[in-house]
């Protein structure tokens, strides 16, 4: 499962930023078009943390809207998805600025 491996990741940056240190709180950042399901991440999150430092910790998810820029005129624009095109031009390239993160923001630690 995809987001499972994904938890997993996000457990071992958070061990290795703790340095041994339990866990209290831990802040992820997910873009809009990342693929991944905030719930599913939840979801595996106490799997994932269960025995480790991170055990019982607090899972904070922010969502990041996705947004693009325009690669014809070079305006910066709200996308739903990857192919849409842009409202100022209807050109269709564009490369995303935000909208397919997905990071440790930040932890507390005990
Ligand atoms: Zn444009």
């Amino acid at each position: 499962m995809h987001e499972l491996s994904i938890t997993r990741s996000v457990v071992d940056i958070c061990m290795e930023n703790a340095g041994g240190r339990r866990v209290c709180s831990v802040t992820i950042e997910i873009g809009a078009l990342s693929g991944v399901a905030p719930e599913s991440i939840r979801f595996c999150f106490d799997a994932c943390t269960k025995g480790t430092p991170l055990e019982n910790a607090l899972l904070l998810i922010e969502q990041v809207a996705a947004s693009g820029r325009c690669r014809q005129c070079n305006s910066e624009f709200p996308v739903k998805t990857c192919y849409d095109p842009c409202p100022g031009c209807g050109g269709v390239g564009m490369d995303l600025i935000t909208g397919d993160e997905l990071r440790v923001k930040g932890l507390t630690v005990a």
